[in-house]
């Protein structure tokens, strides 16, 4: 251990420097880094991810939890949102994915532009400050229709943060149009798009997107896309989906490309990671031999731990999922460097699709709920990450779910 990041770490949290202290040498030596505002290296993310040790993965856990702390204070936030999914119609083959159907399957869906904004003006008027906009890549589609899905809501919703078109759906949009990324990214932004969702990311490495997209939209393509939506001003968000033939070298690796995106840009408003569900998806089904059942539940709690560690300084807020983890889990990763529960969604149907077993909202009551029986501050955020209300001795208005529930009841692990 070299002199700089020897236990100089004191802010009198003695309990931390404790923990810290019981670990190995070299998980010790990196966290203290981090801890004193170093930059830690992709090797030393793996090295964390790698951990086995008992003492070694609860002082990560634990440094994790107070970087969060030291950055967004009490507080955890979240986002009145609904998702829109206008089409689930897609013929690119993706194969960790049971959200595409052809267009004669019976389930395919297409939503025409009334009805996208009829669902935007019921979630305005449910209290939502963002529609969430993604869809398949529907053979049959012109290119302009992204353009008129963001004309037709601003027209009605002048004030909706349309955050909308992962970089797969701009890469489509911008071939279908025969224009640059640029310029089509441009275009949106003028309609009045606001943010672009940073998903379609899956692990941005050369080989394993082959065997999960037949790399369609490569690695190189995503990080162009990105950076180009933040140079025309469109922040996005950042996504890792991890737990099917990936490694820690992978995610560290990921998490390092997106920080080095970030310094270049500062366009990424948060991480969301996105555990693998194996269920019903043709990668696994197909491969069970090689593919793993999505992440273990250390898995889990070391990506949203380590990528706050490795994001320090870069990227100030780690989501998590709650569609695909469930609010119980949710609530746990709140100690291990989460600090924002999404949007209450209304509409879910991407991780349903593929088999995850939780509901489709979550009301802002609840989530007030899940995050106050934490002994944490529920406060609600636009999209960009700014406080909109805090409920300090208040809560959110309780308004019943847009859709029926069949029985799911986000809240009912907080009574057992
Ligand atoms: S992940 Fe997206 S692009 Fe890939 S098949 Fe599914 S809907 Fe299509």
């Amino acid at each position: 251990m070299n002199e700089l990041t020897q236990n100089i770490f004191c802010d009198n949290n003695k309990n931390l420097n404790f923990e810290i202290n019981k670990s190995s040498d070299l998980i010790k030596e990196i966290l203290f880094k981090s801890l004193n505002g170093i930059e830690i290296s992709e090797d030393e993310g793996t090295s964390l991810f790698k951990a086995k040790n008992k003492d070694d993965i609860n002082a990560i856990y634990l440094t994790a939890k107070h970087i969060c702390r030291l950055v967004n204070k009490e507080k955890v936030t979240f986002v009145v949102n609904r998702n829109i999914n206008f089409t689930n119609v897609c013929h690119m083959g993706c194969r960790f994915c049971n959200f595409a159907k052809r267009m004669k399957d019976k389930t395919s869906e297409w939503l025409d532009l009334d009805e996208i904004v009829y669902r935007s003006q019921e979630a305005w008027d449910r209290g939502a400050s963002e529609v969430c906009i993604q869809g398949g890549l529907h053979p049959k589609m012109d290119g302009k229709y992204y353009f008129d899905i963001v004309k037709a809501i601003k027209s009605k919703l002048p004030d909706m943060h349309i955050h909308a078109f992962s970089p797969f759906e701009i890469w489509y949009g911008s071939s279908k149009t025969r224009m640059t990324y640029k310029s089509f990214l441009s275009e949106l932004k003028k309609m009045g798009l606001g943010s672009i969702p940073g998903t379609a990311a899956e692990i941005l490495d050369t080989e394993i997107r082959k065997k999960l997209t037949k790399n369609k939209l490569s690695a190189e393509k995503w990080v162009e896309i990105i950076k180009t939506a933040h140079s025309v001003g469109l922040p996005s968000s950042a996504t890792i989906m991890y737990g099917h033939i990936d490694s820690p070298e992978n995610w560290s690796s990921h998490i390092s490309l997106l920080r080095e995106i970030q310094k270049e840009t500062g366009g990424f408003t948060e991480l969301v990671p996105l555990s693998f569900v194996y269920e019903d998806s043709p990668l696994y089904t197909q491969n069970k031999h090689i593919v793993r059942k999505g992440p273990t539940e250390e898995e889990v709690n070391k990506m949203h731990a380590v990528s706050r560690i490795m994001l320090h300084g870069f990227i100030d807020n780690i989501q998590v999922s709650w569609p695909k983890l469930g609010s119980k889990r949710a609530q746990e990763l709140l100690n291990m460097g989460v600090n924002d529960l999404g949007g209450t969604l209304m509409n879910e149907s991407i991780s349903r699709a593929a088999g995850a077993q939780n509901g489709q909202e979550i009301t802002a009551r609840e989530i007030s709920d899940i995050i106050r029986d934490a002994n944490l501050t529920p406060a609600r955020r636009n999209t960009l990450y700014e406080i909109k209300e805090v409920y300090e001795n208040h809560n959110p208005i309780d308004i019943p779910p847009l859709v029926e529930r069949n029985g799911f009841d986000p809240l009912s692990f907080l009574n057992t």
